[in-house]
């Protein structure tokens, strides 16, 4: 589905991301693990648009996507999580997630005055919408709840809930389990799974907790320095001297 070929980012002479090249396969949980300041985070934010390569290639089913700006790779269902940002704290976990998918009539000023019985109706099917997502989650208890009292675990889900507002078809998902206590992490977990089977999402995950990583990740990226140094499954990573050298080098 995503395909990165020999991919830099430089931040002045600083190469973050040092000619990676990798693959996530469609259908996959793809786990992308490495110590501090290998450059996940900067390779999920190139690859979402969020920032320009320095050079290198991004395609996703064939057609090359670099550079591409977030909204529109939102549209062609390529989807990066982002903390919930600070003005939506105030609104409820179901008006956060009303939100989400953007281009409703009810944003065009002419349309306001044309097709309020569209607007009513449309509004209707997203917040039937957002309250399946709720109960999928399981969080469907705090629909009207302010976002900004959630747990930081529940605003997890929360925002896992903001990408099945859309029809994702490939999320990235950076450290979504930071922080998170052990139950709240289990739930997390159920869910990407369950998206990955039922709805078809393919996933790329970057996560630190190992036991995480392997329950749910075939298969496990290690980067280092900018670099790709390994691919396999969970026990063939572990078990790979180049990547325990690369942890116990940091
Ligand atoms: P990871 O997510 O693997 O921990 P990052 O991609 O966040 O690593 O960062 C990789 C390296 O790039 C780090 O050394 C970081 O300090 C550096 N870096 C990240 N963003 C910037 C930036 N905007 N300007 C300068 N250096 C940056
Ligand atoms: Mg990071």
């Amino acid at each position: 589905m995503i395909r990165v070929e020999d991919l830099h980012k430089h931040f002045g002479g600083f190469r973050a991301v040092d000619g990676a090249s990798l693959e996530i396969k469609t259908g996959s949980i793809t786990g992308l693990i490495g110590p501090n300041g290998a450059g996940k985070s900067t390779l999920f934010n190139v690859i979402a648009g969020v920032l320009e390569p320095t050079s290198g290639r991004v395609f996703m089913d064939g057609a090359d996507i670099t550079g591409l700006p977030p909204h529109t790779l939102f549209h062609r269902g390529l989807l990066r999580t982002f903390q919930l940002a600070h003005e939506f704290a105030s609104m409820t976990v179901r008006e956060n997630l009303m939100m989400v998918p953007g281009n409703q009539a009810g944003e065009s000023l002419l349309n306001t005055w044309f097709a309020r019985g569209r607007i009513r109706s449309e509004e209707r099917a997203l917040r039937a919408r957002a309250d399946e997502v709720l109960d999928f989650l399981t969080i469907d208890h705090l629909a009207d709840e302010r976002a900004g009292n959630l747990s930081g675990g529940q605003k997890k889900l929360l925002e896992l809930g903001r990408t099945m507002m859309v029809d994702a078809k490939v999320v990235f998902l950076d450290e979504v389990g930071a922080g998170v206590n052990r139950t709240l992490l289990g739930t997390i977990a159920d869910a990407i799974q369950r998206l990955n089977r039922e709805r078809g999402y393919t996933f790329c995950v970057i996560e630190h907790d190992m036991d995480f990583i392997a329950r749910l990740c075939d298969p496990v990226i290690v980067m280092a320095e900018g670099k790709v140094l390994a691919e396999g499954s969970a026990d063939q990573i572990m078990q790979n001297e180049a990547v325990i050298e690369a942890y116990l080098g940091t």
